[in-house]
């Protein structure tokens, strides 16, 4: 009852030349409304292939998207694949023939024989309206199952689901109401998530949890299913209580929130400033602080000091220190935070300086070693962080963990 199997087929698919966007925006757009996808299958330009996905689509779900090889080109088959599914004929449509021959006439393009096979359905299906391109979409039925197929091109693709398939989905989708809610967590790994929550993650379980990782930011995803939306919410809200109780400060926030964001939202609340000076992230986290519409509110100053002079010149920081220590150090990081508290007046100073790489590093030092310190009027401390990976990932997780060490200070 509303599970839905997405079939992507073209071989340019299989090659990697594009990317299967399709697929992902079209599950997106199912789970937003709670409908779940159960399978993405990619299929090549053969006949047999995607008469055989089309039984293997069947047999897991009541509702099967085909997205792509719909085209004039006798590489396109979803034609006459699903005509051999539905074991029937392709019948010529004078009606839909013309009105592929219209959208042509208006284009001012000339119609050329291959469009025609445009205009042939499966005996027994429905066209679906495609009014920004050629290709019209089939619509079938075989057994319990709803097959809808719409042309492989993006925008097109996403006209015909909006306007034609979401409302029919929706319609049967049935008396369950599925709602998720995400908690972002920042500050350890998916493994010691896992641990602490422990039982919380069975399968089978409702809410079911699942925990995917993207750039260090560890995603639990809360989905709850109910015969109505309070309960659900209830449901959701129960998990949500007891998973901020069991992880503490690494959740930083819910669904699209960013670290940068609570960040600011903690600053405006309490009217706070802060202050950024950045060597080895190199403007990043003044970035992603300055992304957020209304920083100018707590935004006070950001220096890249990436060069020693800068250190010395811009945040005050001692040559003896320097020359002791190293730009990559404790005593470097501190200097240079309470420089940029001192110079800026700000209530929260961040300074951060690392090695980056691919160069640079040394066995006391190595590539990834990355300090990041954070000054307030009372106290200064420093953090150290051994991050691996390649340059744009140590740069980046330097910046999460530098907003994530400011959040931490600014909620007290
Ligand atoms: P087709 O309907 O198979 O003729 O596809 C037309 C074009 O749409 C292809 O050449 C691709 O550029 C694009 N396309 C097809 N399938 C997908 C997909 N799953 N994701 C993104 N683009 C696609
Ligand atoms: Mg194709």
């Amino acid at each position: 009852m509303g599970r839905v199997f997405l079939l992507s087929i073209g071989n340019e698919l299989l090659s990697g030349r594009t990317v299967d966007t399709n697929a992902a925006w079209i599950s997106g757009q199912l789970a937003e409304r709670g409908i779940p996808t159960v399978g993405i299958l990619t299929v090549p330009d053969e006949i047999a292939d995607t008469v055989e996905s089309l039984r293997l689509a069947v047999s897991k779900s009541d509702i099967v998207i085909v997205t792509g090889g719909l085209g004039p080109t006798d590489d396109d088959l979803t034609r006459q694949s699903l005509a051999q599914y539905l074991g029937v004929e392709l019948q010529f449509h004078p009606e839909l023939f013309e009105s592929i021959a219209a959208f042509f006439r208006r284009r001012n393009f000339t119609m050329v024989d291959k469009n025609r096979i445009q205009a042939y359905l499966p005996i027994g299906t429905e066209a679906i309206s495609n009014s920004s391109g050629t290709a019209p979409g089939i619509f079938a039925r075989k057994d319990h199952a709803r097959i809808f197929c719409l042309p492989g091109v993006p925008s097109e693709m996403k006209i015909m689901f909006n306007d034609f398939v979401l409302p029919r989905i929706i319609h049967s989708a049935g008396r369950q109401f599925v709602i998720s809610r995400r908690l972002k967590c920042f500050g350890t790994g998916e493994s010691m998530i896992a641990e602490k929550i422990g039982d919380m993650m069975l399968r089978g379980r409702n809410p079911l949890i699942n925990c995917t990782v993207s750039d260090g930011v560890i995603t639990l995803h809360i989905v709850a299913t109910a015969p109505d939306s309070s309960v659900a919410e209830t449901l959701i809200r129960k998990d949500q209580t007891v998973l901020c109780e069991m992880l503490g400060d690494w959740v930083y926030g819910t669904d699209d929130q960013t670290l940068a964001e609570v960040v600011g939202y903690h600053l405006a609340r309490t009217g706070k400033t802060i202050a950024v000076a950045e060597s080895c992230t190199g403007g990043l986290i003044a970035k992603m602080l300055t992304d957020i519409p209304g920083s100018s509110r707590y935004f006070a100053y950001g220096w890249v000091t990436y060069g020693n002079q800068a250190k010395q010149s811009e945040l005050g920081v001692d040559p003896a220190l320097l020359n002791k220590y190293g730009a990559v150090s404790e005593p470097v990081v501190r200097a240079m935070a309470e420089g940029a508290l001192r110079k800026s007046g700000a209530d929260f100073a961040v300074a951060v300086s690392g090695i980056a790489g691919p160069e640079g590093g040394t066995e006391q030092k190595p590539v990834g070693l990355v300090y990041i310190g954070v000054a307030t009027p009372d106290q200064t401390m420093v953090h150290e962080s051994r991050f691996s990976n390649s340059r744009p990932v140590i740069r980046h997780r330097a910046a999460l963990t530098a907003l994530n060490l400011i959040r931490l200070q600014i909620r007290g």
